[in-house]
Formats: C-alpha cells, structure tokens, sequence
C-alpha cells in the first residue's frame, strides 16, 4: 500500500457493513452474509482486487441485471460422481459454494467428483472454495475462467485472447496448502491499485500492441484522470500470462476446460452477451477413499518441513508453501484491522449512503 495512509476498520465492522449494503441491496440476509464473509475474506487473505474493493461493483452488476439475487445453481447433468450446475448469473458467493458443498457431499460418497458450473456471477477469490473442501477433509483442484472479459496476451502474442483464468490447489495437511493464482501476470485489480497510485506494477506485467512491456497502467487503461474511473476498454494493450509459455498454457487450459467444456463460452470472441461469468471446473479427491489418509498427511507435512528448511536465497528471507503468506494476514488482519485505500473506503461509503445504510463513524 504504497502512496496514501490505509484507512483501518475492524474486520468486523467490514462484515456489518458489507452485509447491510447488499440486505439494502435487496439480498436476503443469508446471501448478503455470504458475500460479504467472502470479500471479507479475500481482504484477510491479502488479496484486496477481489475484497470489499467490489462492493459498488457488484451492486451496480445486481442494479443493472447482471448478477442476480436469492438464484440458486441449477443441476444440467446429474452422473453422480460428475454434475454439470448452470450458476444463472446468481451471486457468485451463493452458486459457487453450492457447487463445491455438491463436490464434497458427491466425493466423500464415491470418493472422487468432477463438478462443473458455469454462468456464475463473480466467484471472487478461489482459494475460498478450496478452503471449503479442506475443511470436509479433501483435496481439491479448480480450473476458472472469466467468460466475456478479454484481458491477457497469450505467451508470443500482444492481442488480449485469455481471462485472468485463476487456477487453485488446496491440500487438507495441517496447516493447509492452498495455491491460488490469477494465470495473468498480475490480477486487474492490481493494475487498477497501480492507477490509483498505489502498488507499481513490475515494469513487464503489461505488453503494448507493438510488442513493447511495460509496467504502466495506461497500457490497459489508455487516457484517464487522476480520479475517476478506469476500463479495461479504453485501452490497447494487455496484461501478459505470467510464467512465459507455461503459464500461458495454463490460462489457454482454464479457458477449455472452465469456459468451453463447462458450457459457459470462453474468455472470447465477446458477441452479444453482454455480461462476463465465471466458469469453474472442480475435481474433489478424498483421501480417506484411496486408504492412503493418514500416510499421505503425513508425508505432505513432511515434505512441505522439508522444503520450507530450503537456505533462504536472501539474507533474513524465508522460504513459504501456498496459502502461507496469506494465513499470516489472516491474523494479522483479523488482529489489528483491514487496511482500505481511501478510494475504496470513499466508495463503499458512498454506496451505503446510496441505500440509507448507516455507516459507522462515516
Ligand atoms: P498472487 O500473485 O498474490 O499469488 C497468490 C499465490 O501465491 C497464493 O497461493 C500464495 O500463497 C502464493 N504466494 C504468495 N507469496 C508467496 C511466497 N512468498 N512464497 C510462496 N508462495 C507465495 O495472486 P493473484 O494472481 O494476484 O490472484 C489474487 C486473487 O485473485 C486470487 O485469490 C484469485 O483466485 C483471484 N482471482 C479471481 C478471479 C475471478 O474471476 N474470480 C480472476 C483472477 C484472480
């Protein structure tokens, strides 16, 4: 957070808020809890692109039709140990933690499932999902893509062909391990942070359409003013695939396997749609199933001792496994409170006030 003083609320505080503004919204209660414990929750991973940053967002998206609320995920194909759920542009936060309570109920049965959901509106951050079948004891493997939204060069290309395409691991060892990346080189949200003058952004996260990288946010955003709102539209280059042609391969995969196998279309060409949805393809293992539970727990633990004792490479640096950097948030967060730039603030401020929510100390 570079730049500007955060402003610090209390998580709870945060939660109380976010859940009023989309109960005012017109959300029941139950759903106005899930999504705002979800963008809470990305806040205290560490992951603030896809925290309460999204709250005007998602209410202009449900003001506007786009997502919809009090939607539930629809069965398409029911094979058992495999389903196929259409998400209807219902919150992101209830659809998809339908589709993985479905994943686990079905997996803790047949020992595997494979449950596709397509049409859903913004999941948000991953990583929840896979925490969720980490807590019913499994393992789980998400491949995501973002259908309508065209933001990231292919590996050897300038042209935007690829979503940010998130992919997660979660692994149930004690403490967990839980890998969650957008495929882009850096998630939208970060190159919207950059444009507010926060965060710089690594001088080759971006390419412009004559090959050139860069690290300026004008790159994807083109001309705006200081203040004020920034699209992805206005501009003419894109966000690179992180990791050369193998990351661009694994967001090329989220795309087939999230976007055209799932039924929900790919990041593009975009046509008449007009709205963007999330795609998820979701496998679930139980462990317990395979009968190798409690030797694979333990040479997971193990293992992820072993690597984290690697030598640092630099002095005072520290080897971390998945998931790690975000749990120390988590408490840090959770302890002292979630820091907001003072954007955000001001525009979940100005949302409450919007619907007539009392804001706390606003
Ligand atoms: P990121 O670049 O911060 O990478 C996060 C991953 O790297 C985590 O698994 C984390 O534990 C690990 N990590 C971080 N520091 C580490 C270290 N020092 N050593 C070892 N591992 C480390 O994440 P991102 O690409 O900016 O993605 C941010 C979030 O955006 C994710 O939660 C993702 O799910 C979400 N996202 C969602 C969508 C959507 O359409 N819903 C699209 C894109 C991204």
């Amino acid at each position: 957070m570079a730049g500007y003083t955060p402003v610090m609320i209390a998580a709870p505080t945060l939660d109380a808020l976010v859940g009023n503004i989309f109960k005012a919204a017109g959300c029941d209660a139950a759903e106005a809890g899930r999504i705002s414990s979800h963008l809470l929750g990305a806040n205290l991973a560490g992951h603030d692109s896809h925290g309460v940053v999204r709250v005007p967002r998602y209410v202009e998206w449900q003001q506007a039709g786009y997502i919809v609320a009090g939607q539930q995920a629809e069965m398409v194909t029911d094979g058992g140990a495999f389903a196929l759920l259409d998400g209807k542009w219902g919150f992101g936060q209830t659809v998809a933690p339908q589709a993985t309570a479905l994943g686990i109920e079905r997996a803790q049965k047949h020992g595997t499932a494979i449950i596709a959901l397509r049409n859903a509106g913004h999941v948000g951050r991953i990583g929840t999902y896979a925490e969720q079948a980490i807590a019913a004891g499994l393992i789980s493997i998400h491949f995501v893509n973002v259908a309508g939204s065209v933001l990231v060069a292919p590996f050897g290309g300038t042209e935007r062909r690829f979503s940010t395409a998130p992919f997660s691991v979660g692994v149930p060892t004690s403490p967990p391990v839980v890998l969650d990346f957008a495929t882009s080189a850096v998630a939208e949200g970060k190159v919207l942070v950059a444009s507010n003058g926060g965060k710089p952004l690594p001088a080759d996260a971006l390419i412009e359409p004559d090959g050139t990288l860069s690290g300026d946010p004008h790159t994807l955003y083109g001309e705006y003013a200081q203040v004020g709102p920034r699209s992805p539209a206005n501009g003419l280059g894109a966000i690179r695939a992180f990791g050369d042609h193998k990351g661009s391969g694994l967001a090329f995969m989220c795309e087939l396997l999230a976007g055209a196998f799932t039924g929900g279309g790919c990041s593009g060409p975009v046509g008449e749609r007009g709205r963007i949805a999330n795609g998820m393809l979701s496998i679930y293992i139980s462990p317990r199933h395979f009968g190798t539970e409690a030797a694979f727990k333990q040479a997971a633990e193990e293992y992820v001792t072993w690597v984290k004792s690697c030598r640092p490479a630099a002095p005072g640096g520290e080897v971390l496994a998945p998931g790690e950097q975000e749990a120390r948030l988590r408490a840090e967060r959770l302890a002292h409170g979630v820091p907001l730039q003072p954007d955000t603030w001001a525009s979940i401020v100005a949302c409450a006030r919007n619907l007539g929510v009392t804001v706390p100390n606003g």
